[in-house]
């Protein structure tokens, strides 16, 4: 392999080349030639909100539901999420639905709370590096989404995903949402290259985060696109019931009808590579 990963990275890293993980959820497989678009809300922020969104997403072909419960937020002073009654309601979503719920841990002290309402448990970018929480989702019975941190290297992503794997959890599934920059045209610089770098010489799937990648609406699908062209597993995208009234990341989630028409737009990207979404 050329790239320069450490050796001392064992089970985040490829031992030979056709090694795969992949990852079952219920009927859904993650690191096979299906493509998983995983969507929802940036927040839980009300029932109604949720399972209009769930309902959005299950409609238009989406395989899981996101949402937040705990929110990693910049200001104390902003919306935290309903904690626990939000993971009720993401429960509740699931009932309806059958989507398979990703949500947010934010603290070691809640992993098993939410591990018992969630089917995935997303470790956010702030928080890639929060050792005690890596070890302890490490332990859990339920893959973990790992962020990639807002200015982490590929190695030290892989370093954090062998916290988990060595923990013994060895469904672990990264996911690029891009990075801080000085251009600030857009909120991240979404990495791209991180896909096929990542397929080469991890075992473990990759899916992409254009809506946190880019921070705007219009910016979503194109890159939603590319990522699947590049080789990504699945995407995660945020989608709002009425994205000019969400109480977080509004500005970078997409309406019920811009999602639906990337759904339909991915089938032909997705077939280009050998593969089905
Ligand atoms: C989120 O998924 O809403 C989120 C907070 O993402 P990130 O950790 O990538 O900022
Ligand atoms: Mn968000």
């Amino acid at each position: 392999m050329s790239f320069k990963i450490s050796d001392k990275i064992k089970l985040a890293v490829k031992q030979s080349p056709e090694q795969v993980t992949r990852i079952n959820i219920g009927d859904l497989t993650i690191g096979g030639n299906h493509v998983i678009v995983m969507a929802g809300p940036c927040s839980v922020e009300n029932r109604e909100q949720l399972l209009k969104a769930a309902q959005v997403v299950k409609d238009a072909g989406g395989h899981i539901l996101r949402g937040g419960a705990f929110k990693p937020r910049t200001l104390p002073y902003s919306f935290q999420g309903l904690g626990e009654e939000g993971l009720e309601i993401l429960a509740e979503a699931r009932d309806k639905t059958g989507l398979p719920v990703v949500t947010e841990v934010l603290a070691p002290e809640d992993v098993e709370l939410v591990e018992s309402y969630a089917d995935i448990l997303q470790i956010g970018a702030r928080n890639m590096q929060n050792y005690p929480l890596l070890k302890k989702v490490g332990k859990a019975e339920k893959p973990v989404l790992l962020k990639r941190g807002m200015a982490a290297t590929i190695e030290e992503w892989l370093g954090c995903a062998e916290y988990i794997l060595a923990g013994g959890n060895m469904n672990v599934i990264l996911c690029e949402r891009g990075l801080r920059s000085f251009d600030k045209v857009t909120r991240n610089i979404l990495d791209v290259t991180a896909v096929p770098v990542i397929k080469q010489v991890s075992p473990l799937p990759v899916v992409l985060d254009p809506s946190h990648g880019t921070g705007v609406r219009s910016l979503v699908s194109p890159m939603a696109k590319a990522g699947v062209a590049a080789g990504a597993d699945g995407l995660m995208l945020e989608v709002h019931p009425y994205p000019e009234k969400a109480m977080s990341d509004g500005a970078q989630s997409l309406p019920p009808e811009m999602f639906r028409r990337l759904m339909s737009e991915l089938k032909p990207v997705a077939e280009a590579v050998g593969k089905s979404v």
